[in-house]
């Protein structure tokens, strides 16, 4: 202490700027001057830095590796720092995740169980579900607690389905967004045009994963690009929805490939309103049958380098969260994660037990997160009372109310 003191008070000691998100290492050029007068304890400053921190210093993959390879309790330490500067680390929003159309697809992922090239998984193709039984699902997801209700459709995108399907999918966007949720779709690849029929209908967001990096993406799918997974992105965005893109770790992938998808997320034109970080959940008959699974600390280094290179945006831990132990979730919880899948299954897979998530959430004193509390990231459709086109828009404001 005594050391410290006198250190202090030798003014031919150099100055060495440190950095505010991790303490221990040097602060980069610029643009120090543009922090320097404001209190570095203020949750202004922390808000300030670490968006621009962002900005300037995370925008190249050299530098998001350089974050991912940091020692993971500084890094989840420096995480939790950015997570707390744009996020009330006690709400974690619980989503319900729901298959309106089940199996047959006929794109070729190497991890889905639903892919008609994969014959032998054990799965039973279905027709789009009945508007009736969807509603039914949306309400019960929402007495149990869900606030974000999402449905996915097996298939390379609505264009392979005729106008009757489509206009069924888009009066069940209506209709559970009249329930006053956010409701979110994964269709496959879309149109600059149903990207705005969702958006009429009151879509909040829609998501579309990149999986993994560009590099490594032909070894997971070989009937669709990476060019096409951005395009209908930027359809997404362009439509004024919100954008909800991760990953899936487990692939086969190498911390590289990992960097690169992050990389890929933090460098669209905005940062996405929600990245669910999956972990494979390898099924058997799929051609990843056999990848051994990512441990439970890779996936906290995913979630705190993601918190750290998109602050504002919410971290979804997705599939897979079942074999997280109640330590890995909590670490994942500290260092950024603010969402999660609530019931039985997230499409066909199994997912958390319910029970064990209220146990969990009470003994880490987290509260469920509202729907439309406004994000720091995305589209207006992510905050209430935005949307008025759809007829869900003003029964969701009335059940807000
Ligand atoms: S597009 Fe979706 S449903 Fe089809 S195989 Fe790929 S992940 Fe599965």
């Amino acid at each position: 202490m005594r050391r410290h003191v006198a250190a202090s008070k030798n003014k031919r000691a150099p100055k060495r700027a440190r950095c505010c998100i991790f303490p221990g290492r040097e602060k980069r050029e610029p643009p120090r001057s543009l922090f320097h007068p404001l209190p570095s304890s203020t949750f202004t400053f922390n808000l300030f830095f670490s968006f621009f921190f962002s900005l300037f210093f995370l925008s190249s993959r050299a530098e998001i590796a350089a974050v991912y390879d940091t020692p993971l309790l500084d890094l989840a330490f420096a995480a939790a720092r950015v997570h707390r500067a744009h996020h009330d680390p006690a709400m974690v929003q619980r989503c319900t995740l729901l298959s309106i159309k089940t199996g047959g697809c006929p794109e070729d992922c190497g991890y889905c169980s639903q892919s008609s090239h994969h014959k032998k998984v054990d799965l039973v193709a279905e027709r789009l579900a009945d508007l009736d039984s969807v509603y039914e699902a949306a309400l019960r997801a929402k007495a149990a607690g869900s606030t974000r209700f999402c449905m996915g459709a097996a298939w390379r995108g609505p264009s392979q389905v005729g106008p009757r399907q489509w206009e069924r999918v888009l009066e069940m966007v209506r209709r559970v967004r009249g329930l006053g949720m956010e409701v979110c779709t994964t269709l496959g690849m879309l149109t600059p045009a149903q990207a705005a029929q969702l958006r009429e209908a009151g879509l909040t967001a829609y998501n579309h994963n990149v999986d993994t990096s560009p590099e490594f993406y032909a070894k997971v799918s070989s009937t669709r690009t990476y060019a096409d997974r951005l395009a209908t992105l930027a359809a997404v965005a362009g439509a004024g929805v919100s954008v909800c893109a991760g990953g899936i770790i487990g692939l086969g992938e190498g911390p590289a490939d990992r960097v690169g998808l992050l990389h890929t997320l933090a460098t669209l034109p905005a940062h996405p309103e929600s990245v669910p970080i999956n972990a494979l959940v390898a099924v058997p008959g799929t051609p990843m049958e056999g990848n051994p699974p990512p441990s439970g600390l890779d996936i906290v280094r995913c979630v705190a380098t993601a918190r750290v290179v998109m602050p504002a945006s919410v971290v979804r831990l997705s599939a897979g969260r079942k074999e997280l132990s109640p330590g890995d979730q909590a670490l994942a919880f500290l260092a950024g994660a603010n969402s999660v899948f609530d019931g039985d299954k997230l499409l066909t897979t199994a997912n958390a037990d319910r029970d064990d998530d209220a146990a969990l959430f009470g003994a880490l004193g987290l509260k469920s997160r509202p729907a439309f509390l406004p994000y720091g990231a995305g589209s207006e459709t992510s905050r209430a009372g935005a949307v008025e086109g759809g007829a869900g828009g003003a029964a969701g404001q009335r059940a807000l109310a």
